[in-house]
């Protein structure tokens, strides 16, 4: 039972990266370590594993630590091992907490509200439920949001106009264009067309070259790598000096992270598909930030003891005692990671509450720059 149960875990795994990774990079499954799906198997047990219960047994039972500049009630448990685990929910909830004051600051200082315009175009679930959270998430913190549905078969010249329309509006203050597009638009020219003044995404290449330059400013930097800074800084993490391995180098991911961790006046080293021994590599690092999308490919023995790890990644498993028939983990194995490292990212609730809360935050900091409110 228990090897069938596997094998079909080993598909079903595969199914799932294959299809998370199908507009991205092709070459990941075959520059995987040989075994490596094995190894990834044993370290996500079919059942829920013990660390997974060990977590939820903390949310709702350990007491928190001081930590030096905020102190949040679950947002730095401790496990067994004095591992702490970085809560993104919790420090999530205290940056929209924060963001909810300024913009009721705002409209109560000048009467202007933040508002942030989503283009979807297409029918992909997963677009459409991404666009609701962040529709959801704008009305919890009293940001406007706006937002326009295109049809799959929609030419790139009306989004385009769309994109025109809410450059020129002056009640909207971010703009995003929900990605994937269909494949017969062109990304780069619907992403250039955004002002810059209102790319809440940070994916406008003058952002992205800004963030690249030293002694320039981006006026965004992009919502997931931000949040992942965002949690080494409210959990007194120090960058300046340390040693960071980035794992994968997207446009949207790796590669602003490691610009940001340079930023920060870390020494960057970025791992991808093509790197020569990443396990030796990984092994130095002080800081890991993994945006791979390979489940559990960071094992505990490529971590340095004392290591704090962001997980970025995000990949569905099969697990049957799940009502969906699958669960999520991340790119680095948790259960072994907690016997190591210092600090680490679950996931779920770890980056991603942390993405739309950034997204939230641009749209306020593009506000407050658009009206000259300090
Ligand atoms: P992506 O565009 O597919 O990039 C993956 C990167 O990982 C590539 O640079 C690739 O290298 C590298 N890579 C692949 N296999 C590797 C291996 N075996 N060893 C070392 N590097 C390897 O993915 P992405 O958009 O950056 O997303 C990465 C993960 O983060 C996914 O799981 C995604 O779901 C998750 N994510 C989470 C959030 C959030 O809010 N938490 C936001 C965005 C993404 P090459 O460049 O050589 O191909």
């Amino acid at each position: 039972m228990a090897s069938a149960a596997a094998s079909s875990c080993s598909s079903i795994s595969m199914m799932f990266l294959t299809h998370s990774c199908a507009s991205t990079s092709s070459t990941a499954h075959r520059l995987l370590p040989p075994g490596c799906l094995r190894r990834r198997l044993h370290c996500h047990p079919l059942q829920r594993g013990p660390t997974y219960l060990r977590c939820l047994t903390f949310h709702s039972s350990a007491a928190a630590p001081s930590l030096p500049h905020v102190v949040f009630p679950h947002a730095s448990l401790t496990t067994g091992t004095n591992t702490k685990v970085i809560d993104g929910k919790a420090v999530s909830k205290q940056i929209r907490d924060e963001i909810t004051a300024e913009v009721s600051r705002m409209k109560e200082a000048i009467g202007v509200i933040p508002g942030l315009a989503v283009i979807l175009v297409g029918d992909r679930k997963d677009s459409a439920t991404y666009v609701r959270n962040k529709k959801k998430a704008c009305e919890s913190v009293g940001i406007n949001s706006l937002e326009v549905h295109l049809a799959e078969d929609s030419t790139e010249e009306e989004v385009l106009k769309h994109i025109s329309g809410y450059n020129d509006d002056p009640s909207v203050h971010g703009i995003l264009v929900q990605l994937p597009l269909p494949s017969h638009m062109n990304e780069q020219n619907v992403l250039n067309a955004v002002r810059i003044e209102k790319d809440v995404d940070g994916f406008h290449p003058l952002n992205i070259g800004r963030l690249a330059m030293r002694g320039r400013e981006p006026l965004f930097v992009p919502c997931t790598p931000k949040g992942c800074i965002e949690l080494l800084h409210r959990h007194g993490i120090s960058i300046k000096g340390k040693r960071a391995v980035v794992i994968g180098r997207s446009n949207i991911v790796g590669m602003p992270a490691a610009l940001l961790l340079q930023r920060e006046d870390a020494t960057v080293t970025v791992v991808h598909s093509r790197t020569n021994n990443p396990e030796e590599i990984i092994k130095q690092a002080d800081i890991i930030i993994s945006a791979v999308g390979q489940p559990n490919m960071v094992r505990g023995s490529w971590i340095k003891t004392g290591a704090v790890i962001i997980d970025v990644g995000i990949n569905p498993v099969e697990d049957p005692n799940s009502p969906r028939g699958y669960r999520l983990v991340g790119d680095v194995c948790y259960e072994e990671a907690v016997e190591v490292a210092s600090a680490v990212t679950p996931v779920p609730g770890g980056v991603g509450p942390m993405t739309i809360a950034m997204l939230l935050q641009n749209t306020l900091i593009s506000a407050k720059r658009m009206h000259n409110f300090e």
